[in-house]
């Protein structure tokens, strides 16, 4: 087995603020180094901005925590320049078994269509996730020192100062303090720095237990993600299994809420429980075992002033639909353009308003799904479990009825369609798929895919009509993608931008979702778009 997360990644060593006579100045501070933080710096990074990141420990996370990583997040990955090692690595899976006791009673595939260039899903145990990021991180070093990430860097305090926050660091050597003019917390669903700002975090917890079983075993269950409802070997409980690299499989066994958790994480108790969903045959060897309780909840804002909030710190949810680092990730997209552009003078400080507007909404819909989820996996009431159970009895041989089996929406990239930063639609016939608001649906090209040519400045896609090229627009220089889309050419690009419009001019922002859309270049109106896609217009 991999011991990667016994290794220390990013080993505390003596910074320069340690021992200065006062204060550091830094422009961004993140606290975390977890897949967000570190994200989130890589991110940052790649726009130019230097960036602190301070983390209590020195170490990627071990245990049994994430595993499916969704397709928006190897997009956003490929963007971040370390999709390809979590591609290669991971084990790929686009379909979906479930079972009600004993009977296989509906299946379905995330990616019912060809043209992408990333999988629905891959399973990737989180420490490779992270040692992926580090990795990324001492690549950019290399080149130019951009991140400096500083393992056993405590922060302990942090106090407001209007423009600046400074943050007491607790070190091997002792306390030192910094300032930041942004500080990103991105320091997971027990955030130090909520707390010691004293802010909310409310929402639902689940009175249920998960045991939780990383096993290594040789065994032929295909690559798909099986799940049971009330399988013999729990009875009255659910179950899950997904293959993991490295011959690893994650078992996940419903408990109840009235365990000895102690008890049930002992090998005498979850060796049986194993063999009885397993078989006596199989042969298999505990990695690690955990008992988890469930929580949705978020933060009422996600800004307050220069700390902003993203990830597990700003939002949680029931692994059920795999929307943690997956919607964690997506906070670093949006993020992290806004804050660049609004540190190089680009944008208004008004632009990082929008993170609240955009992430908030991305929350309320992880939370809105992962709790349906859960309350279908884990029925609250008698008259909730009959019409569950009635709706998988319903769905073996009944369509309409495998809409409404919830063993875990799984997660889809979110949309900002109507929110403040989107611009207009004028291409007639224009697919709903790409409105404005989207994120761009990737496409495959004559030469790779589209969604490999976008992303990090602002682009202006044209089909099939021309617009002048380069431009600088509000400052900014925007980037111009000429496409061509014929029945000859490129016709999945046509299919999923043009629809039944002949032509299309498309303003995509940083982060790869859509601005807006026209049939006619017209440059007040591209402007008009730049200016509202940067929070100018508000
Ligand atoms: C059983 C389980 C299964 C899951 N499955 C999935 C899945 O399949 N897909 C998915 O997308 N998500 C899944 N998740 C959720 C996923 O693990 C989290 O969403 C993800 O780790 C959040 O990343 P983060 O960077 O926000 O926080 P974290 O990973 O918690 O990182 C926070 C970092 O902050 C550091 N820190 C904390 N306090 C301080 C401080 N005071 N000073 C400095 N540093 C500090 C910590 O050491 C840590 O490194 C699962 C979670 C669990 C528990």
């Amino acid at each position: 087995m991999n011991k990667i997360f016994e290794t220390p990644l990013y080993p505390y060593y003596q910074s320069v603020d340690q021992t200065a006579s006062a204060p550091g100045h830094h422009s961004v501070v993140v606290i975390g180094a977890g897949p967000v933080g570190l994200g989130m710096a890589i991110d940052l990074a790649q726009h130019g901005i230097d960036v602190v990141v301070l983390d209590d420990n020195d170490k990627v996370s071990f245990g049994s925590r994430a595993i499916c990583f969704a397709k928006r997040t190897l997009e956003i990955a490929d963007r971040l320049g370390f999709g390809d090692k979590l591609v290669d690595k991971g084990v790929q899976w686009n379909l979906g078994k479930v079972f009600f006791d004993e009977r296989k009673v509906y299946e379905f595939n995330l990616l019912a269509e060809d043209g992408h260039a990333r999988p629905a899903f891959i399973n990737l145990q989180q420490y490779y996730f992270e040692q992926y990021l580090v990795e990324r991180v001492q690549e950019i070093n290399s080149e130019t020192p951009k991140i400096d990430v500083r393992g056993k860097n405590r922060v302990s305090a942090i106090k407001d100062h209007g423009a600046y926050s400074a943050l007491t660091v607790t070190t091997p050597d002792g306390e030192y303090t910094i300032h930041a003019d942004w500080v990103i917390a991105c320091d997971g669903a027990g955030s130090p720095t909520r707390s010691m700002m004293g802010l909310d975090f409310v929402g639902r917890v689940f009175e249920d237990n998960f045991l939780i079983a990383d096993v290594t075993m040789e065994a032929d269950f295909p690559t798909e993600r099986w799940f049971w409802f009330d399988p013999p070997f729990n009875r009255g409980q659910s179950a899950l299994l997904h293959k993991q690299p490295d011959g690893v499989w994650r078992i996940d066994l419903q408990l109840g809420w009235d365990v000895d958790k102690e008890a049930e994480k002992q090998p005498d108790r979850v060796i049986p429980r194993l063999k009885a969903m397993l078989g006596d045959d199989v042969k298999f060897e505990l990695e690690w075992v955990s008992i988890y309780t469930f929580q949705c909840r978020r933060m009422e804002k996600f800004r307050h002033g220069n700390v902003i909030f993203a990830g597990d710190s700003a939002h949680q949810v029931s692994p059920f639909g795999a929307r943690g680092a997956n919607s964690g990730l997506q906070d670093v997209d949006n993020l992290s353009w806004k804050l660049a552009h609004v540190i190089k003078g680009l944008a208004p400080d008004t632009l990082l308003n929008s993170y609240d507007d955009e992430r908030i909404h991305g929350a309320d819909e992880n939370i809105m799904n992962s709790t349906r989820s859960t309350d279908f996996i884990t029925p609250k009431s008698d008259i909730s479990r009959v019409f569950r159970n009635a709706v998988l009895d319903l769905s073996e041989h009944h369509d309409f009825a495998r809409p409404l089996v919830n063993s875990g929406r799984l997660s889809m990239p979110c949309n900002y369609v109507g929110h403040s930063l989107t611009g207009e639609d004028a291409v007639a016939g224009g697919p709903a798929r790409s409105q404005p608001g989207m994120p761009c649906p990737d496409a495959p090209l004559e030469d790779g895919y589209l969604l490999s040519k976008l992303g990090g400045g602002f682009t202006l896609m044209t089909l099939n009509t021309d617009a002048p090229s380069p431009q600088e627009i509000e400052g900014i220089e925007i980037a111009h993608l000429e496409m061509r889309a014929t029945s000859d050419t490129n016709k999945t690009l046509g299919e999923r931008f043009l629809g039944t419009a002949e032509r299309a001019i498309y303003l995509i922002r940083p982060d790869q979702h859509i601005v807006a859309r026209w049939s006619e270049y017209d440059a007040a109106s591209v402007q008009m778009a730049v200016a509202t896609a940067l929070g100018k217009t508000q």
